[in-house]
């Protein structure tokens, strides 16, 4: 069989390696930074993510899932943070053995690395690094950063899982009728820590995602195995409180004891975190297409890069390894109508997750902690309890595999039917459940 390229060994590449020597072929990953499996990156800093249901069916169909769920620490709900100290736990499902689960991603990304290079087909080659690709030939131009050697690769099939920044599409933007667009949030992010309490275990509840909403802001945390949380703090680049205008310890001090000081006891390194660890930016990547003939294809943050707050990012990137392994399997061999139907099976369901993650923006930072917000989510956990036939916008998107664009297209009824459900309405028992089940067939057509 021949072999392929992937070009980035993170988290969409490592799996798909998996996949791809699972059904014989022999594997090359080119990956830019250093063997973290070898050398400490991110500056040791744990940093974790959120992995639900599609990217636990891509693990599982790899073969990957339990290995990967050891790793996982289950988070049944958000927990709120509100400016007067106290905390409200709001459950993600009615359904308790739905849950979401924080696990840090240079232990899952060892961890899918070991497994693909134990599957003796395939290699991974460090610190080489992209410069671009040659559409014409298939021909990659590759750097090792170590050496300064400049080599190619041939022009074999490639998988490019090089990240939002992707340098093969890059190039790829250069080609005729190649749409692209990048929108970059006003807000910026900075991971932050909460360490374990002394002589081990959780300062806050475990089994948690923390929020602390705050408007134009808000900060979160997600725990990590060794009982420490890592926190990530969604910012302005630019205004009155952000981080332009936070340049000296006490006026962050000044700021994060006002904003949330019940954070503030358990973050000891905080100002020291605050200026030492690096201001990311968010980005939302659309292009299209996403495969030149049979030569090349983009896989993950490459061609859909998503805003963090529906945790998704990742679980999408696996979703495509899951759709493009199923492609291979029912187009044997032919890789044009491989890359064709994988790039239009999964184009629409992108950018629905695309959106939906700007949207969650708002609701997360803002009206998690509003009146009517909680009210419409016991309405919406009512529903689902006493009939087959609702299902929230996040039961759909976290807890199925039901594609994200008609999650996003099924979440717009939603809206219409908690509209009418609720009317003239103030508690949940008073519902009458004929006339909802009546008012969410008429909306769903
Ligand atoms: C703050 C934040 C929080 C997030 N939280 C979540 C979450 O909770 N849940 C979730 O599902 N998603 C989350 N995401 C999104 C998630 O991180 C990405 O969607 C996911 O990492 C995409 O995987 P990928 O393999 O496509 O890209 P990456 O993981 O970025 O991997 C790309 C790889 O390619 C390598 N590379 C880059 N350029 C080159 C080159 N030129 N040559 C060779 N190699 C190269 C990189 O070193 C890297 O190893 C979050 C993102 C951010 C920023």
């Amino acid at each position: 069989m021949k072999h392929i390229n992937i070009i980035g060994g993170g988290l969409a590449g490592s799996l798909m390696a998996v996949l791809l020597a699972q059904k014989g072929y022999q594997v090359r990953v080119y990956e830019r930074r250093p063997d973290m499996r070898k050398v400490q990156l991110d500056g040791g800093r744990s940093i974790n993510l959120a992995l639900s249901v599609r990217g636990i069916h891509a693990l599982e169909e790899a073969g990957l899932k339990e290995e990967v769920m050891e790793l996982a620490i289950p988070m049944p709900g958000r927990m709120i943070h509100h400016r007067d100290g106290s905390l409200e736990f709001q459950p993600y499902s009615n359904d308790p053995s739905n849950y979401i689960n924080s696990v840090s991603r240079a232990e899952l990304n060892k961890r899918l690395m070991t497994r693909s290079e134990n599957l003796a087909k395939v290699d991974y080659f460090f610190n080489c690094r992209c410069l671009g690709m040659d559409f014409e030939t298939g021909e990659a131009e590759m750097l090792n950063t170590e050496t300064g050697e400049k080599f190619k690769l041939d022009g074999e099939t490639t998988i490019a899982a090089d990240g939002a920044f992707s340098a093969v599409r890059y190039d790829m933007q250069k080609t005729e009728r190649f749409n692209f667009s990048q929108d970059f949030l006003t807000h910026g992010y900075k991971e932050l820590e909460i360490p374990s309490a002394k002589g081990g275990g959780f300062q806050m509840e475990k089994n948690a995602l923390h929020i602390w909403p705050r408007d134009e802001y808000m900060m979160i945390a997600l725990p990590n195995l060794d009982g420490s949380f890592t926190c990530t703090l969604f910012f302005p680049f630019d205004g009155e409180d952000s981080f332009n205008s936070m340049q000296t310890k006490d006026q962050v001090k000044a700021f994060f004891d006002k904003q949330f000081p019940d954070a503030v006891a358990m973050m000891p390194t905080l100002l020291d975190d605050y200026f030492e660890n690096p201001t990311g930016s968010l980005v939302t990547v659309r292009c299209f297409p996403w495969a030149y003939q049979d030569k090349v294809a983009l896989m993950g943050d490459a061609c859909h890069a998503v805003v963090p707050f529906f945790g998704q990012g990742m679980n999408a990137a696996f979703e495509d390894c899951s759709e493009l392994s199923k492609c291979i399997d029912e187009n044997k061999g032919d890789w044009a109508k491989i890359f064709d139907q994988y790039q239009h099976a999964r184009k629409a369901n992108s950018d629905a997750i695309a959106d939906m993650a700007i949207e969650n923006y708002t609701e997360m930072r803002d009206h998690v902690n509003d009146a009517e917000f909680v009210f419409q989510k016991q309405v919406e956990h009512h529903l689902e309890n006493h009939t087959d036939s609702y299902k929230s916008r996040y039961e759909m998107v976290s807890f199925s595999r039901i594609p994200y664009a008609e999650a996003y297209r099924r979440g717009k009824l939603n809206k219409e039917i908690l509209k009418k459900i609720t009317a003239g309405i103030e508690k949940v028992e008073e519902i009458d459940m004929a006339k909802a089940e009546k008012i969410i067939k008429e909306v769903m057509g």
